[in-house]
């Protein structure tokens, strides 16, 4: 009974956390950032800025023999489990990515569960603990589920890299007040590229009205005719993927 007492505090705590959280501010042990939990190590590590020495060098964020561990909260529908197995078997395919999943409660995992209101979000790469990756009943979109599933496996969003102003311009005046932080630029030392150009039609690239007070574009591609926003996993997000997991 204590146990669950405990565990049921847990919860509150974490999604009280969560709310007082959105959509980017600091709490103690992690950040939101949009639909990203990163812990304040990672936080500092991308900003560049107070690196503490305790911090883990990004590689270390990414799952041990490239095997993703998760458990799926009983909330989800069989049809609903069905999308997430869908999403996970395609990056599976194209790449030496494998998802495990696990009913030990003591493993660290990514735990799939739904937050009600909370939208789409997960934990940034792998923390070494019990993860969440939230799927509101909007994210039942294969590749919305991907989008999530490769923060979970390390990656950021597309327009956070430090060269995105060479390839889109931010239209600074159409973004909702307190969410400019969602279009900042990451370290340009500690974000690694891969080598791999700017990516339009990356899987983690926010779309042309993301964020907008205005209905007016806040991000606009400086190619004439790129779209940006799709969620498929493009030839680039594969790459990065393979790069990521698979060079051993
Ligand atoms: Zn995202």
């Amino acid at each position: 009974m204590h146990c669950l007492k405990v565990t049921l505090c847990s919860l509150l705590l974490l999604a009280l956390n969560l709310v007082q959280a959105l959509p980017a501010q600091q709490s103690k042990q992690q950040i939101r950032i949009d639909d990203m939990l990163l812990t304040t190590e990672q936080f500092e590590y991308l900003n560049g800025t107070d690196m503490p020495q305790s911090a883990l060098a990004w590689p270390q964020y990414y799952w041990p023999q490239s095997t993703l561990v998760f458990s799926i909260s009983t909330q989800f529908t069989p049809y609903e489990v069905q999308k997430i197995q869908e999403a996970m078997a395609e990056i599976e395919s194209v790449s030496c990515i494998r998802f495990r999943q696990t009913d030990n409660i003591k493993e660290n995992r990514v735990a799939i569960q739904r937050i009600a209101g909370m939208g789409c979000f997960s934990a940034l790469g792998y923390q070494h603990n019990v993860q969440p990756l939230s799927l509101d009943t909007g994210c039942m979109h294969k590749g919305t589920i991907q989008h999530e599933l490769l923060h979970a496996l390390g990656f950021i969003h597309m327009q956070n890299d430090p060269r995105r102003d060479d390839y889109v311009i931010i239209n600074w005046g159409n973004i909702i007040e307190g969410a400019e932080s969602q279009f900042q630029m990451w370290n340009p030392f500690n974000v690694n590229n891969f080598g791999v150009a700017y990516d339009y039609a990356s899987i983690m690239h926010y779309s042309a009205f993301a964020f907008s007070k205005n209905g007016q574009r806040t991000i606009i591609p400086k190619v004439y005719g790129a779209q940006i926003g799709l969620r498929k996993l493009s030839p680039w997000d594969i790459v990065k993927l393979k790069l990521a997991y698979c060079l051993n």
